[in-house]
């Protein structure tokens, strides 16, 4: 049965049951994990135990074998755990790292990785940015030389998300050096193998509970069946990936600008001032509700994105509008419900730092905000 237009009554019971364990399991520690700098491994193999790792994987694989609108349900209802991190992630896990396996991979990687992945018995990392390779993803020079019996890998990769602690990254590198974007392929690689180095962990203004690392490839060896896919098809396979990557992107935002939004509201119910709650004044009521249309939009935006991917299309500008909106609209909320509360917004006491720390995030990762525009300005001919 359909609840909405886009959701299913099945839809609406899994949200239930991400909801209730994001907020009974995940959000008490939330605080704490912030505080420590990262959250314990159990989370993983929690979330494989409930099967939420694998929502939309194929049940042979050991996944639900449901829609792309059952990843959606987990990024906003994941948001309920009050952690930006905990979402990210997972996120990686779930819709950045593994999808390729399913895509492009044999059958022996997907037994190898995807499964272990859904089970959460593995933790994956994705690595395409380097120092000098960020919104360029073109300009890579991790370079991985044909050797006998595989690949010899030397260079190096930064803001890895789950890169301390992953079992295997989906790595992009050049196979190519002449050869530009048509140069470049995707392997699967374990962390543990000889010359695979987490440099360091990196410091960061939010989503301080998610490892970022930075990782060396020192002569790395890795098989011939580490290659993912097909030789030289590495960026247009990384591409493909992008664009559900920012889709689960712009979802988990949206769910964390929901969050923000409804405590902020109670807040401004109890805050009195003048003798009134402050809600009372106009200036902040009509704000509250632009906020709450910009949500309700960015998520439409979101959803439409997300069935048109769902039914086997390939909407790139849409996507790229979908992501630029909601990380926009997720820091705005963020900082107008900062602002809301006043001093007591920028006390670190108060959940809103962070997701305003967190939010910020959103118009850099996976592609920035200047990037969407980059590209739905390409899409619209105006370069032409
Ligand atoms: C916490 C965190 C987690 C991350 N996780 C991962 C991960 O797991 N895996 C991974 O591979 N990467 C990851 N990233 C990397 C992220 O995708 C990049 O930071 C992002 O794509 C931007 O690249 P850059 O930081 O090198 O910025 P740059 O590309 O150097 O950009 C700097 C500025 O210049 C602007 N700019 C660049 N080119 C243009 C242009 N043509 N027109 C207009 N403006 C332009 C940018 O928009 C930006 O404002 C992560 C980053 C962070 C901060």
């Amino acid at each position: 049965m359909t609840v909405g237009l886009f959701f299913t009554e099945e839809h609406e019971m899994l949200r239930k049951s991400i909801r209730e364990f994001a907020e009974k399991e995940l959000a008490p520690h939330a605080e704490e994990w912030e505080e420590q700098g990262g959250f314990p491994d159990w989370v993983f193999t929690r979330m494989g135990e409930l099967g939420y790792l694998g929502l939309h994987y194929p049940e042979e694989y050991g996944g639900g074998g449901g829609d792309y609108f059952c990843n959606i349900v987990l990024a906003e209802e994941l948001a309920r755990s009050g952690s930006g991190s905990v979402n990210m992630a997972i996120a990686v896990q779930v819709g950045m790292a593994t999808p390729p396996i399913l895509a492009f991979g044999t059958e022996e990687q997907k037994q190898k990785y995807l499964v272990p992945a859904i089970k959460g018995e593995k933790i994956a990392c994705l690595g395409i940015t380097e120092p000098n390779a960020g919104s360029d993803v073109a300009s890579i020079q991790t370079y991985a030389e044909k050797v006998p019996g595989g690949w010899k890998v030397n260079g190096n990769k930064i803001f890895i998300t789950n890169g301390a602690r992953a079992h295997f990254m989906t790595l992009l590198a050049r196979t190519e050096k002449t050869k530009g974007y048509k140069g470049m392929s995707v392997f699967l690689v374990d962390t543990d193998t000889p010359g695979f180095v987490v440099n360091r962990k990196l410091d960061k203004v939010g989503m301080r509970a998610s490892d970022t690392a930075e990782i060396f490839f020192e002569d790395m060896f890795i098989p011939e069946d580490a290659l993912l896919g097909e030789e030289g098809r590495g960026f247009y396979n990384i591409m493909w990936e992008l664009q559900g990557e920012r889709l689960i992107g712009a979802a988990a935002a949206i769910g964390g600008a929901r969050l923000t939004l409804e405590g902020v509201i109670e807040y401004t119910k109890e805050r009195v001032q003048f003798g009134k709650p402050i809600c009372k004044n106009q200036a902040i009521a009509h704000r509250i509700a632009d906020l709450a249309t910009k949500i309700e939009a960015a998520q439409s935006l979101v959803y439409i994105c997300a069935w048109k991917y769902d039914h086997g299309e390939y909407p790139v500008k849409e996507i790229s509008m979908a992501k630029l909106m909601a990380a926009q609209v997720a820091f705005e909320v963020a900082d107008e419900a900062l602002q809301f509360m006043g001093g007591y917004g920028y006390m670190m006491e108060y959940p809103v730092q962070r997701a305003w720390r967190d939010a910020r995030l959103g118009r850099i990762g996976g592609g920035t905000d200047e990037i969407m525009r980059e590209i739905i300005a390409t899409t619209l001919g105006l370069y032409a």
